[in-house]
């Protein structure tokens, strides 16, 4: 199988708040505004590794709406805490992940935990939205909670590198998340000296996102934390290779929902009407009550 191409290469380096609890980049759309070509993911914000002084008064984003899509939430540190208006609550904590399936409408709240609050401390994680196809757009809201042990490992070499798979399949591997449409989402870690192939079905999206450390792919492109590599869709392989550091990658794939998109802030729908109904919704109380 041939290495695949790279079509769009990036990093962000301007952060911005979303509330006064994450310190995001926003790669998706991104400045290159990649909708199609992401798709089946949205949007993806990541907060790299930012220090967060203690406080009495958690930080994070109050009560507000979703519809039409999922929200995807890692954290590689620190602690977040969720509650939505089915009822649902909980906290995600390093190396889990929560998927919630906004679907038809949920109102919800996200804030850093009150303990790390307390004591201050690293937060790095990121938020990814999915988008779900116009048949599983009004989906019943519900929450995945994804904790380090229900979250498959496959082992890829006797030094320790590794692959944690968070939804779809690797390898014969199915993931710990259900999943709307054919997608496969892998936390990759790999230790120094290691190099690994993973191949991406023809016709696919992928986005490979690192984390952590130092790396190449594709033979000879180097790569470092924070930065974005997009492939074509054609069949093909990605190949990672590491050195004498270790890498950390979140890579994203999927088929092509093929859909129009129409997006208007927290609502991700297919027509304007939609849109128009979904604030509505919002307005009439129809996604329930959140405190
Ligand atoms: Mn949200």
């Amino acid at each position: 199988m041939k290495n695949k191409s790279i079509t769009h290469f990036y990093r962000v380096d301007q952060p911005h708040m979303v509330g006064d609890g994450f310190r995001v980049k926003g790669y998706l759309p991104g400045p290159h505004n990649l909708q199609q070509e992401a798709s089946p993911f949205y949007l993806l914000d990541y907060n790299s590794a930012h220090y967060f002084q203690s406080t009495e008064s958690p930080r994070g984003v109050g009560v507000h709406p979703h519809k039409g899509f999922e929200t995807v939430t890692i954290v590689f540190e620190g602690e977040l805490a969720h509650a939505d208006s089915t009822g649902s609550s909980g906290t995600i904590g390093k190396d889990e992940v929560q998927w919630m399936t906004a679907g038809s409408g949920v109102l919800h709240k996200e804030f850093q935990t009150p303990e790390f609050s307390k004591e201050g401390g690293v937060q790095h994680m990121l938020q990814l939205w999915v988008n779900l196809p116009a048949k599983h757009k009004h989906h019943t809201p519900r929450y995945q909670t994804l904790t380090r042990e229900n979250i498959p490992v496959v082992q890829l070499d006797e030094k320790g590198s590794m692959v944690r798979v968070i939804g779809g399949e690797f390898m014969g591997i199915k993931g710990a998340a259900e999943t709307l449409s054919p997608l496969s989402l892998l936390d990759i870690q790999l230790v120094p000296g290691s190099a690994t192939v993973i191949p991406v079905p023809a016709g696919w999206n992928s986005l490979l996102l690192q984390v952590d450390g130092q790396a190449s792919i594709q033979d000879s492109r180097p790569m470092v934390e924070g930065d974005m590599a997009v492939m074509g869709n054609e069949e093909g392989q990605i190949h990672i290779a590491t050195s004498e550091n270790v890498a950390r990658f979140i890579l994203m794939m999927g088929q092509p929902l093929n859909e129009p998109i129409v997006a208007y802030g927290p609502f991700l729908m297919n027509t304007q009407q939609e849109i128009v109904d979904a604030i509505q919704e919002f307005q009439n109380g129809t996604f329930g009550y959140l405190e």
